[in-house]
Parts: C-alpha cells; structure tokens; sequence
C-alpha cells in the first residue's frame, strides 16, 4: 500500500476537504496512474451528498479520470508507462456472467465495482480519481486517442459514454430527430454526439440563456422547456429523446414529444422517483428506456469516435481548492460545461 493526496467528503453537509488515502500496491494486471484531470460529474455530488442512500464516508469522489501511465505490473499487456489513459466509472466486474461477457460491464449482475463507493476485490473501499494516483486492472483502463487533451479527454469517461451509449444503442443517426433534455454535463456531450452521429438535434432546456452554446455545439433547434408552447409545437416530432436532467420532471410532458414508436431514454438520476401515466406510451406504442454509462469497449470505442470526429468536452479547468465552490454552481445548472480539476493544484 502507499499513501496518495486526495480530496473528499466527510459526510452529507460538510465541505470536500484535502485528505489522504491508500492506494493498494501495484499487481501484476494493475496499471498506476498519474491523474492529471478529473471532471465533476453531478453523481459525485448526489453521491457524496447520500442522494442515493448511505454513504461510506470518508470518500473522494471523482470517475472520470485522465492521466498518463507511470508504472505496469509484470503481466500487463495492453498499457505502457507514458500512455496516455483513462478510468470512468468502473474499476473492476465479475467478469463471468453474461453482461460481462457480452462485454456489458456496466450491468454485472454481480455487481461491478465502482470507481469509489464500492467495496474493492480486496474488502478495501474504492477510492475515486480525486487524487493524484490511482491503481486500476488493466482491463478497465481505456486509451485516450492522441489528438484529444487530457483535460478535455477526462468528461469523457462518464459524460461522454453515458450519452454514447443510448444515442449508438436507439439509432441516432441521418433521418432521426433526436432531442436531448438538459444541457449540462452529459447534454452537451449528447448534443456533440447526436450531431457527430448525423441526426437533427434539438436541445430542450430550462431557459433560451444557453441558446448560442447549443446551437455551436451541433444543435438545430433549440427551445425553452419553461415555455409551455414548446410542448405544443414539438407534440409528437421526436423519434429519440434522451433526458439527462438531475431533478425530477414531467415525465408525461416529454412522452408527449415522442413520434409513434419513438423513445424516451432516462440518464439522468434524480434522488426522486418519477411517475408516468401509462397512456403516455401506450396511446403511440412510445417506449420508455433506462441506461447506465456504457462497457469498456464501448468507452474505447466512444474515445476513438472523438479522435475521429474531433470531439471532446467543453470545459473549465478548475484548482482543487474551487471543488465545492464547482458543486454550488453545477447544483445552480450553472456549468458550462463540465468543470476539470487540474489535478496538479492536490500534488
Ligand atoms: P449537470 O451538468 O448538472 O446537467 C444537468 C442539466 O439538467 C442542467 O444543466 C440543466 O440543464 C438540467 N436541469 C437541472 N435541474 C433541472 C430541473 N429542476 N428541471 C429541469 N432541468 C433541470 O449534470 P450531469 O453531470 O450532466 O448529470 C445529469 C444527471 O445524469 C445526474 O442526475 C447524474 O447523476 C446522471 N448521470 C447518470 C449516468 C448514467 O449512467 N445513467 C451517468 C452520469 C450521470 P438546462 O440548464 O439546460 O435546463
Ligand atoms: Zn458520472
Ligand atoms: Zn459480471
């Protein structure tokens, strides 16, 4: 074991504080990492804020990581030390049941083990990537293509594959209007994928105050959901909607934007539950979907896609030290859009 610098939350209320923690001695399939970047993803925040139930605290947060390669184990072959690399939300999986082996990791049914807040292999909790290193098994460690920087590399590993992962999944592509609701962390990235795709996107957000941003993004329209006429204009226009908004909203009323047979896919992961009338779906067999990030080669295959596309997050690059200050804004819908800690501020 050896001690790293960190970040983290000590319980529900008190601020993210700078810490210690271990990280465990590299193993012959393990990968040390040096992390230049992590993005604040909202799960940190409804995580260490216990949004989704009881927390194990001490926690450093922090899943999508950007760093480069300073030390393999004996056995590893698929990472170099000075490669340039990432980790998102999973560090490990059970690797035999059949999400594993369909390469869905994601859906373990044994249960992955998550960045941070898991319980490791060794009965040791996961630490997140709010730190300076971080050991990680091979399998699980990504390569960032060359011509994407690490800082715009690191909100890729969680809000790039998990607006991917649906949009590849539902067929966003040429003829398809896909509309994506909430234009965060995780929407923005939808509206550069759905775009890169070649779909017509539509972004649906709270207000007209991000308009430009979006339609610079790849958007073709754009419209605020604050607006009741939105609903009214659009009724029925969507063949795909991917709604990755934190907080709880009417359901119905973006049910009611679906085309005949279209979908809606939920990611976004209120701490509320939703509710729906059922014939919001049923009156034009609508569909209603769920998705959680994506599997390890579809995160390869996501980061190859924006080496290819020249895709990448937009950013602001934060000091550790503006972390809980980031939280507040990012609660106020106020990120544009995704905040990066420059992890060199913790060394
Ligand atoms: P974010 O950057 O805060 O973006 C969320 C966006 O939702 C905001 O920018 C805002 O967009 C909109 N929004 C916020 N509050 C709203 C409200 N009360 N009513 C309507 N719209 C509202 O968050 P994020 O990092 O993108 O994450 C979004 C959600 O996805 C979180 O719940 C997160 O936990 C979840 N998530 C899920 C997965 C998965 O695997 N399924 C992975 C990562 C994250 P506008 O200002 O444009 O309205
Ligand atoms: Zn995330
Ligand atoms: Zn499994």
């Amino acid at each position: 074991m050896f001690t790293v610098n960190a970040y983290a939350a000590t319980s529900a209320t008190e601020p993210l504080t700078r810490t210690t923690i271990e990280r465990r001695d590299v193993g012959p399939h393990d990968v040390l990492i040096e992390i230049k970047y992590a993005g604040i993803c909202h799960s940190d925040i409804h995580h260490v804020r216990g949004d989704w139930g009881p927390v194990n605290y001490p926690v450093a947060p922090g899943h999508e990581i950007a760093g480069v390669v300073t030390q393999v184990g004996s056995e590893v072959a698929k990472h170099a030390v000075d490669d340039r690399v990432g980790v998102g939300c999973m560090v490990n999986s059970c690797r035999t049941c059949d999400s594993c082996r369909k390469g869905e990791e994601q859906y373990c049914l044994n249960g992955a083990t998550l960045t941070y807040g898991s319980m490791d292999r060794d009965g040791a909790p996961t630490q997140g990537g709010y730190s300076t290193h971080i050991v990680v098994n091979e399998d699980f460690v990504v390569r960032i293509p060359d011509s994407v920087t690490l800082d715009k590399a690191a909100p890729l590993l969680c809000a790039g594959i998990t607006t991917y992962s649906p949009l590849h999944r539902w067929g966003a592509g040429p003829n398809k209007k896909v509309a994506i609701v909430g234009l965060g962390g995780l929407g923005h990235m939808g509206v550069k994928f759905a775009h890169g795709m070649g779909a017509e996107v539509t972004v649906l957000s709270q207000s007209l105050k991000k308009m430009d941003d979006g339609l610079r993004l790849g958007a073709d329209h754009y419209y605020a959901t604050s607006d009741p006429a939105t609903f009214d204009e659009l009724a029925g226009n969507f063949d795909l909607i991917v709604n990755t908004v934190s907080a709880k909203l009417d359901v119905d009323a973006y049910l009611s934007l679906l085309a005949v047979g279209g979908t809606m896919v939920n990611v976004g992961a209120p701490a509320e539950p939703l509710s729906l009338n059922v014939f919001s779906l049923l009156a034009r067999g609508r569909s209603y979907a769920g998705s959680s990030i994506g599997g390890i080669r579809e995160t390869q295959e996501m980061l190859d896609f924006c080496g290819e596309h020249g895709i990448a997050a937009e950013i602001e690059v934060i000091p550790v030290a503006k972390t809980n200050e980031a939280y507040e804004r990012v609660l106020s819908s106020d990120v544009r859009y995704r905040f990066v800690i420059d992890m060199a501020t913790l060394a």
